[in-house]
């Protein structure tokens, strides 16, 4: 027998969000005046009666096992939400409840792939779809948005990777990194490609609340029975209820598949924390103030980024329209000096930004995309003046 370890978990790259944000909140606690546009973490507490049902479940003793795709009432108030607010018809037994968005993706690419199956994932995108679809045994196969697009990728962009391995394509909208959301009528051609070549769409909604335009959020298992029976709806509680920490992911799915992922889910992790089901009952089926409050907040500190990047020399962007995101391009920076040392990459500006402007960002090389990085603008409005501040300065120490 030989010592090695699995080569399926060595290929996977740790999550450079995490590691990045782990550096700068190590710097913070050294007292460093840090400005860090790093995860998109919202920097409110989770809301109080949130906060309550969690400790009220505590009292009654709500500390054992649950059903392993979680508590009826939470599938319930779950199913309700995706009617009223997706538009999207599901009854309890094709909802699963697990910990985080990224299990349930990881429960969701366990289910429905086999070894070799390959995944469309349209760039730039999360660095944790790859990962995930590895994984699972599956092949990320990468098609890259262009930025004339708003970076969003079209039918004929699907067609050109599709083979007869495709089972699956990831669908993020609004999307973490671009903040750019899909229309009705970009769903729509979607859709009709999926159905055509009878694949899956993964559809990772976790931002449907922060969208900033009138039109309103679309899911696209909404459009019709057909794409409905081929799409896997992802959600959490993460973005939208300011709740990271509590680890609280769910989906709808056919039945067949919700099914699969239960039974994996009882063997991995038996149900997900009974006390966290408990605050997300209060926060789906509870008083949805919190939401609003928080979204309006990430739209004025949104203005407020695209305004000053548009006053920036070298760094572009393009409006984002949903998230908490700014997703820069760095092409006109790569090439200039600062201080003598040419920055030739995003690494060589993300070293410059921490060690002489105390700005941490994330390059966006692990989104598939290294000539940008990305600006979270979950934090609060003192800092982004600040760090917007520090970014133009940095530009005016530039050199050809
Ligand atoms: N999804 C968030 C982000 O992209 C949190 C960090 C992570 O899980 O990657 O920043």
């Amino acid at each position: 027998m030989s010592l090695e370890l699995s080569r399926k978990a060595l290929a996977v790259k740790p999550s450079s969000t995490l590691a990045i944000t782990a550096k700068a909140n190590e710097l913070k606690k050294m007292g460093m005046d840090i400005v860090s546009f790093t995860a998109g973490e919202p920097d409110f507490n989770t809301p109080a009666h949130i906060c309550m049902a969690a400790k009220r479940a505590i009292d009654d003793g709500f500390t054992k096992y649950t059903p392993a795709s979680g508590i009826n009432e939470l599938k319930e108030a779950i199913v309700k939400k995706f009617h009223d607010f997706n538009k999207i018809d599901y009854t309890t037994d094709q909802i699963v409840v697990s910990n985080g968005g990224k299990h349930s993706l990881t429960n969701v690419f366990t289910a429905i792939l086999n070894e070799g199956d390959e995944v469309i994932i349209p760039a730039p995108y999360w660095l944790s779809y790859p990962e995930i679809v590895k994984l699972a045994g599956g092949v990320p196969v990468i098609i890259n948005g262009r930025k004339e697009d708003d970076y969003k990728v079209n039918r004929a962009d699907l067609e050109s990777v599709f083979t007869e391995k495709t089972k699956a394509l990831i669908l993020n909208s609004p999307n973490n990194p671009t903040g750019m959301i899909y229309d009705r009528e970009e769903l729509q051609e979607i859709a009709d490609f999926a159905v055509e070549k009878d694949i899956y769409v993964v559809a990772d909604e976790i931002y449907e609340n922060l969208f900033y335009s009138r039109e309103g959020h679309v899911s696209i298992a909404s459009l019709n029975d057909e794409i409905y029976k081929r799409t896997v709806t992802v959600n959490g509680l993460a973005k939208s209820y300011a709740m990271t920490g509590w680890r609280i992911g769910y989906v709808g799915a056919p039945k067949e598949i919700a099914k699969v992922m239960s039974s994996v889910q009882s063997h991995q992790t038996s149900n997900p924390n009974s006390i966290a089901q408990k605050a997300a009952l209060e926060a789906i089926a509870g008083d949805q103030t919190c939401v609003r409050e928080m979204s309006e907040e990430f739209d004025a500190r949104r203005m407020y980024i695209y305004k000053r990047i548009k006053e920036c020399k070298y760094l572009t962007a393009i409006e984002p329209k949903g998230a908490f995101y700014l997703f820069v391009d760095v092409n006109k920076v790569f090439g200039k000096k600062y201080k003598g040392r040419v920055i030739e990459n995003t690494a060589d500006l993300a070293d410059i930004l921490v060690s002489d402007y105390l700005v941490v960002v994330i390059p966006c090389d692990d989104f598939g995309f290294p000539d940008h990085i990305r600006l979270s603008y979950a934090i609060s409005m003192k800092q982004i003046i600040k760090g917007m501040d520090r970014l133009m300065e940095f530009e005016d120490a530039l050199e050809d």
